[in-house]
């Protein structure tokens, strides 16, 4: 059951765009399954979870955290946590670089954008983040590298709302590139898309989907 959502959602993937496989919620088991079907890239929302799963499954699954992510925490993630996307404040992005270095290991991050008309989201508005990028302090950061940005459209199911969202989050992935990391390759994804919103979000120019129950099934909370 798995192994075929699996399929058909990676088989519709342009090229070079990847899938995320959002596990929050769902057993070891349940990833299992995904990883003998050939994923190896797995979502998580909370760090305690990801921590517990962290040592339970094969060493070369590449843990993405998704999930608004408090200072405290960082230092349980970064020894073994691939991309960081949910990055949504120059206190935070420093906090990593301060526990990356103590590893040390270089941690991948995606700066995380609001642009949804919900408040509860969290995120950079697009202003924001334009002032903690012209004050270039991030560019001294040794071992927080900030691989592009990450974003959500509104939960509703007005789906032109969705697209004008995604491709707001697109035109500032343009313009941020432009200004800041012209000359940087690293700086190259921009992380939208989920369940029910991802072929929009790849419509828009998505480099990597986050998808959780069209794969896993309903979370139970
Ligand atoms: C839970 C979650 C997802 C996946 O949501 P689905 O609707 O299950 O695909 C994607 N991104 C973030 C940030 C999430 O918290």
């Amino acid at each position: 059951m798995i192994a075929e959502r699996l399929e058909a959602i990676t088989r519709g993937l342009p090229e070079g765009v990847r899938l995320v496989a959002v596990s929050k919620f769902h057993p070891v088991e349940a990833i299992r399954e995904a990883y003998l079907a050939g994923q190896r890239v797995f979502g998580e929302s909370k760090v305690q979870e990801m921590d517990a799963k962290h040592a339970l499954l094969p060493e070369d699954i590449v843990w993405h955290f998704i999930g608004h992510l408090q200072t405290n925490k960082v230092k349980y993630i970064v020894p073994y946590v691939r991309l960081i996307h949910s990055v949504d404040s120059y206190k935070l992005l420093l906090e990593v670089e301060r526990q990356a270095a103590k590893v040390p290991r270089v941690v991948d991050c995606l700066l995380q954008l609001h642009v949804a008309r919900e408040e509860t989201k969290f995120g950079f508005t697009p202003d924001e983040l334009r002032e903690m990028l012209a004050k270039g302090a991030w560019r001294e950061l040794k071992h927080a590298r900030v691989v592009g940005l990450m974003g959500m459209a509104s939960n509703t199911d007005d789906t032109e709302q969705i697209r004008r969202e995604f491709r707001l989050l697109h035109d500032l992935f343009g313009e941020v590139k432009a200004r800041w990391f012209a000359t940087d390759d690293a700086f190259k994804e921009l992380s939208m898309g989920m369940s029910h919103d991802y072929p929009e979000a790849l419509a828009a120019g998505s480099t990597m989907i986050r998808v959780g129950s069209k794969i896993f099934g309903e979370r139970v909370y």
